[in-house]
């Protein structure tokens, strides 16, 4: 087995997750999380909600999962969301072209190829079906949208999508969100929530899925005047793995501070250097291997056309390296598309220090002219010199300007626009924000977490399980166990499992089958710390054993990934399971 299918053997033996509806023979890319996994991926979106919305002072919301056809055509999801897809003649069997590609040959990022290259290569290289080994050197290389599309009410006047990524929530709602923010820039709207998308192959169980979770954030800037608060994270090491380094073939990662990224230019936005400090941390926080864990800058086929720098964030697991989280600059792009698309201002004011005094060029058509002249078409011609004169005021200095009005060219004499320049008095100007995009898929951070935890060693000669996770990130932070449930053991730690979950505590109570092994069952799911009351514990002396020697209301506490133990009194326990969660003490200062 290898690891990850170690892996999904635990998470569905232990309850993190399993391939949904297995009744009826599931849905490829559906997963169900159990209770482990469903308290795992709470505590990792909390951690995250803690770190770039709350802790970051941003903005959270929650908008629909479906939403009308115009949003993304708007977006151009519609046209472009797609991934490239051959059929086996044979088999029928789909798969995605630039994934065989890659499996077949050395080629690493073949999703930036153009169709056709990557139909020859599957041509020249004679790549066979991975299904049932037909060629596929005949086959066509096609264009699979992968949006699922729904109707919204009956009938289908009126298409909807479920949304592929979280993040147009936040773009399409800008001008209310930024009435929120009081019209200042620079602010940050996230969201955590479904995402949708029909992957041709799902695969790696968590890793490529139909349904799954992101957590975006977009923070709107100002370009020319807002920074990022570097200083905070200059000194944060980012192994990279730059472009260049890519396209020389030579895998070697450069560790460089946030600071050495942004001077050397590796890092061209400052934005996303900033981003990548403050991610690095976090993701060490909630438990990624930093020594199986890089940032790779996308080459330049691989860009989104209106992406200026992108690094993704990408942790090893079975020798595959896996993007889990998308770094991008966005320009004003999004913004842009809805605001012509909508005809709705996606603009912010932009207040000046001082007002200045600005030339603007202006008309005043004759109408007692245009009228006889132009017909109906009149308005018309008076607006389009209105927008020739803001655009191009030098056409206004002969004796005659030319305008086109659908597609025909109209002229009319300079002096009967009543063009002049006016000085004006402005106090500011409008302008289109820039986004920086940090986005995480929740998933891949699970399937991560959990890969890089999953520990095995020996203990007492016996072979152990554990997962290595943070006590904030464990699905449960104690195990509370009676040595045996008689004479009011079984009483007393119920009593006391009741008193740490009312402090807050995620407790889990086991009183079935031998000690050891309810450590185990802790063991493999991750718990931090197990309780277990014995006789001591009710003052009770066991076998000619001195009642004066005995601790009454003390329990053994024991820890994890050392399995040492500590007898310690149920008085403060709370409190001490507390600190120790929160990283204030170790184990060994209790
Ligand atoms: P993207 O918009 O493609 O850059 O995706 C943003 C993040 O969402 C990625 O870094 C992944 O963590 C996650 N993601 C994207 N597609 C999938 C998928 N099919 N299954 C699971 N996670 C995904």
């Amino acid at each position: 087995m290898n690891e990850g299918e170690r892996l999904t053997e635990l998470a569905k033996r232990r309850g993190f997750y399993f391939p949904a509806a297995g009744a009826y023979g599931g849905a490829a890319g559906f997963w169900t999380y159990g209770p482990q996994g469903a308290a795992l991926k709470d505590n990792i979106e909390d951690a995250w909600r803690d770190r770039f919305v709350v802790r970051a002072g941003h903005q959270e919301i929650s908008a629909p999962d479906v939403m009308p056809e115009a949003v993304f055509e708007a977006s151009g999801h519609l046209d472009g969301f797609d991934d490239m897809i051959i059929e086996c003649s044979e088999c029928g069997t789909t798969h995605r072209a630039d994934h065989i590609v890659e499996d077949a040959t050395d080629i690493e990022e073949a999703e930036s190829l153009p169709n056709e290259e990557v139909m020859d290569i599957i041509a020249e290289q004679d790549i066979e079906c991975p299904s049932c080994s037909a060629s596929l050197a005949d086959e066509p290389v096609d264009n699979f949208n992968l949006m699922f599309e729904t109707n919204i009410g009956p009938g289908s006047s009126s298409p909807g999508y479920l949304r592929p990524e979280t993040a147009q929530g936040i773009f399409v709602e800008f001008p209310r969100l930024s009435e929120y923010a009081r019209n200042q820039l620079p602010f940050g709207v996230a969201q955590i929530g479904k995402a949708y998308r029909n992957e041709i192959s799902p695969r790696k169980s968590l890793v490529r899925v139909r349904e799954f979770t992101q957590a975006e954030l977009e923070h709107f800037v100002d370009p020319e005047e807002d920074e990022p608060p570097l200083s905070t994270v200059e000194d944060v090491t980012l192994p990279l793995y730059s472009g260049a380094n890519q396209q020389a073939d030579d895998s070697g990662l450069e560790q460089l501070t946030v600071r050495e990224a942004v001077d050397s230019g590796i890092v061209t936005s400052d934005w996303v250097a900033y981003y990548l400090g403050v991610a690095r941390d976090w993701y060490e926080r909630i438990g990624i291997d930093m020594d199986r864990f890089r940032f790779r800058q996308h080459l330049p086929g691989e860009l989104a056309h209106y992406a200026s720098d992108c690094w993704d964030a990408e942790a090893e697991i079975d020798g595959d390296w896996i993007e889990i989280t998308g770094f991008a600059y966005r320009g004003d792009y999004d913004l842009r598309k809805h605001a012509q698309h909508s005809g709705q201002d996606y603009t912010v004011f932009k207040q000046y220090d001082e007002p200045i005094t600005v030339e603007r060029p202006t008309v005043d058509p004759e109408m007692g002219y245009l009228g006889p002249e132009f017909g109906g078409d009149a308005g018309a011609v008076a607006d389009a010199l209105e927008q020739l004169a803001a655009d191009d005021p030098d056409a206004f200095e002969g004796d005659e300007v030319t305008v086109e009005l659908d597609g025909q060219a109209v002229t009319v004499p300079v002096e009967r626009t009543g063009y002049s320049v006016e000085e004006v008095t402005e106090n500011g100007e409008h302008i289109t924000p820039h986004v920086v995009e940090p986005s995480f898929g929740v998933g891949r951070l699970i399937y991560t977490v959990l890969a890089h935890a999953y520990t095995e060693d020996e203990v007492d000669g016996e072979e152990r399980t554990y997962l290595e996770l943070p006590a904030e990130q464990a699905p449960t932070t104690v195990g509370v166990f009676p040595l045996m449930d008689r004479d009011g053991l079984g009483e007393y730690a119920r009593e006391l499992a009741e008193a740490l979950r009312r402090a807050g505590h995620s407790v889990t109570y086991d009183d079935s089958g031998a000690i050891g092994r309810r450590y185990r069952r802790q063991d493999e799911i991750g718990t931090p710390y197990c309780v277990t009351v014995d006789y001591e514990s009710l003052g009770k002396p066991e076998d000619g054993e001195d009642p004066e020697e005995l601790q009454a209301d003390t329990v053994t506490l024991r820890e994890r990934d050392s399995t040492a133990q500590k007898r310690v009194s149920i008085d403060g326990l709370a409190e001490a399971l507390g600190r120790l969660v929160g990283g204030e003490v170790t184990f060994d200062d209790l």
